[in-house]
Parts: C-alpha cells; structure tokens; sequence
C-alpha cells in the first residue's frame, strides 16, 4: 500500500464505505511511513481494546463525535471488533427481548467471546 492508497482507502472508511478491512495494512504502513501515520493518528493508534471498552459507552449514545468517528472507522478497518460489535448488539437484543436488565458483562465472558468471535469471524 502506496500513500495515495492509503489516504483513499482512509477516506472510504470516514465516508463510512463498507467492505473495506485493511486494518493491518494501515498499521503496517503507518509504521513505514511517519508523514501518514501522525496525519491519521487519530484513528491509527487507536486499540482494539480501547475500542471495545468504548462499546457500552456507544450504545449508550455517550461517545462525542471524535470518538465517534474514531470507533466507527476502527469498526470498519477492523473486521474482528466488527464481529465482537454485532455479537454485543445480539445480546443487549436477546436481554431487551427477555426483559430484563442487562448488566455490564464481566471482563472474563468479553474476553471469552473476543477469542472466540476471533476463531469465528477469520477471513483468513
Ligand atoms: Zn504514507
Ligand atoms: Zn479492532
């Protein structure tokens, strides 16, 4: 991936185009490349885990806008915290649908359906 590339593809994400999941190869070139990487800093050193931290927050309607736009690109760059968003949106579904009050899940049941969403979700 050139840096022409690279911005177009950045571009396609904050436009909010789908199918594009080039996460490892922003990384690998915002490693190579200083002049993209603190352009797109933002969105670059972003962290899966930040990310998934920030998911009761975003169902909550409680991210500003910068951190918005943060999370959704990650989503759309990141085909494995797609997975674990869609697995989350299913069971806040499910217990709206039974009724009852969803508490946070614990630290260790996240991890267990990362690694597994992770086994899953490979597109190779
Ligand atoms: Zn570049
Ligand atoms: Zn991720």
């Amino acid at each position: 991936m050139n840096c022409t590339q690279f911005k177009a593809a950045i571009e396609a994400l904050r436009a909010g185009e789908p199918g594009v999941a080039v996460c490892d190869q922003f990384r690998a070139h915002a490693r190579s490349c200083p002049a993209c990487a603190s352009e797109f800093a933002p969105f670059l050193s972003t962290k899966c885990q930040q990310i998934t931290d920030f998911l009761a927050e975003y169902f909550e309607g409680e991210l500003s806008a910068d951190q918005r736009r943060v999370f959704e690109f990650h989503m759309n760059a990141c085909p494995e915290c797609k997975c674990y968003l869609d697995s989350y949106r299913q069971s806040i579904q499910l217990a709206r649908d039974c009724a009852q009050p969803a508490p946070p899940p614990p630290q260790r049941l996240i991890d267990a359906i990362l690694a597994a969403r992770r086994g899953q979700c490979s597109n190779g």
